[in-house]
């Protein structure tokens, strides 16, 4: 039986990185990964549509480029050579993430991995011995059970939809979370006929509802229905009820994107009696109620982010190489960020969260339009907003949220502050950039009412 200091099971983002970080200081380490390093994220998640969503990019701003004053004929695209682009890219970022786990000194088995008794894990029909393990399994995506999806081939996931053949004409996704709202982005600026069927009122249920709102009008081309339950689906027919009454979408392709759950089968862990909720129960260190068996990413069902992931992979390797002040996550500051057209990402509580935490707060929102920037690129256009929430009486941030282009890039500065606890009174002083749409965080502190 061969032994490590760390055996990690999962090479997603949350595992690779702890793998990475362990290795490189010294720790011999094994990983178990039965699919394809990089997880979902580099291979069916983050990185696939990131890609498409650029080529969608340039293929509607060369649709629209005479109001630049640039000529562009023949505008077509070619929906082999897209997936082209986006399988060339994933295979380069898992060639990336092989080669550097093998630097470190990582062994990689393709092979799943399961956890016995004993801190051993059983690799390919092989039993290890771990000091630590780490489980970071992720998660798979939900499939309700309503009529009509099992063995439907006119219904399919994030993955299916991926690497499909054809672009369908009408395309219905049930489900209006970042998934959905991401695919809608990519297919309707492709042509399709694209409607969402969303349970809830609004889209992006953890956004503040006005700036969720701005994502949704800014969608042009996508038709939503609201507060809309999915009774059945029949062939591609989608049958639902709102308000009361019944109406269907037809379409041609079904997009089931009603979330994703942490992926607690085929490692052991009812078997061992690792603790259970919504995932793998963690502490802020990543600890499981087993001694030295430690879990990371989506598999805790604490935030189903790639970003998260990293962070609680490298949270979980420093505590094993000794912790110390500082090593735990601090979950109020993780950004998110939705890659729509519309963009939009935030960091922090929500008005409505501080309402339930009992957290007095006052908010401003601007427009983007105050960015020169955003009307060079892109006119007087409504689809640009930022809000910042602070509380009443220390002043200090609480919450970030933008609604527009590069938020994402820009979303980092945010969290900083909140992760340093700043003032609006603080941020005032800090010198953004000029043009740039991190400007539009600047008008927000600016336009809050002034404390005497
Ligand atoms: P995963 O990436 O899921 O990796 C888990 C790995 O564990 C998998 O490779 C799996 O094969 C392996 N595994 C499972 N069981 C075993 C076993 N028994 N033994 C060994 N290995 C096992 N997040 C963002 O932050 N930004 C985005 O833009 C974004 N876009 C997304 C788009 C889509 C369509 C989807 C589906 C997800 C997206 N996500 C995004 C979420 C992101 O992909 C996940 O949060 C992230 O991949 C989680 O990392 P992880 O390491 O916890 O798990």
């Amino acid at each position: 039986m061969a032994e490590y200091d760390v055996i990690v099971i999962g090479g997603g983002p949350g595992g690779y990185i702890a793998a990475e970080r362990l290795a490189a200081a010294g720790r011999s380490v094994l990983l178990a990964e039965p699919v394809s390093l990089g997880g979902t994220c580099l291979n069916v998640g983050c990185i696939p549509t990131k890609a498409l969503l650029n080529s969608v990019k340039l293929y509607h701003q060369s649709q629209r480029s005479a109001q630049f004053g640039v000529t562009a004929e023949s505008v077509a695209y070619d929906w082999a050579g897209i997936q082209a682009w986006k399988n060339m890219t994933i295979s380069t970022l898992v060639g990336g993430v092989s080669k550097m786990l093998s630097k470190h000194g990582v062994e990689v088995v393709k092979a799943p991995g399961r956890l016995l008794a004993g801190n051993q894990v059983e690799v390919d029909g092989v039993c290890h011995q771990g000091r630590d393990i780490i489980v970071a399994t992720g998660s798979v995506p939900v499939w309700p059970n309503i009529p009509g999806v099992a063995d439907n081939p006119g219904v399919v996931d994030s993955t299916g939809l991926l690497s499909i053949d054809q672009v369908p004409r009408r395309l219905a996704i049930i489900g209006g979370g970042v998934i959905g709202v991401e695919f809608a982005s990519i297919f309707s600026r492709l042509g399709v006929a694209v409607q969402v069927i969303e349970m809830m009122d609004e889209i992006l249920p953890f956004m503040d509802p006005d700036m969720a709102r701005c994502v949704r009008t800014g969608m042009s081309g996508v038709e939503f229905q609201l507060g809309a339950t999915v009774e059945s689906i029949d062939g591609t027919t989608v049958r639902y009820s709102k308000a009361g009454k019944a109406a269907s979408v037809e379409a041609d392709l079904v997009l089931m994107a009603v979330g994703r759950r942490p992926q607690l089968e085929g490692w052991g862990a009812q078997e061992i009696g690792v603790n259970l909720d919504r995932g793998v129960v963690v502490d802020d260190r990543m600890r499981t109620n087993l001694e030295h068996v430690w879990a990371v990413g989506d598999v805790t069902g604490k935030s189903l982010l790639a970003h998260a992931a990293y962070r609680m992979g490298e949270v979980a390797a420093a505590n094993i190489l000794g912790g110390g002040p500082g090593q735990s996550v601090r979950w109020d500051t993780i950004p998110w960020a939705v890659y729509a057209y519309p963009e939009a990402a935030g960091v922090g509580l929500t008005a409505a969260e501080c309402a339930r935490r009992g957290i007095a707060v006052e908010q401003v929102t601007t427009p983007l339009v105050q960015s020169g920037r955003f009307v060079a690129e892109h006119g007087l256009s409504r689809t640009g907003l930022v809000k910042v929430i602070a509380e009443t009486d220390s002043r200090v941030i609480r919450g970030v949220q933008m609604v527009g282009p590069y938020a994402p890039e820009t979303i980092w500065g945010a969290a900083a502050v909140l992760e340093m606890e700043f003032t609006v009174e603080d941020v005032q002083q800090l010198v953004f950039p000029h043009p740039s749409i991190s400007e539009g965080i600047r008008e927000a502190v600016w336009a809050f009412p002034r404390k005497d």
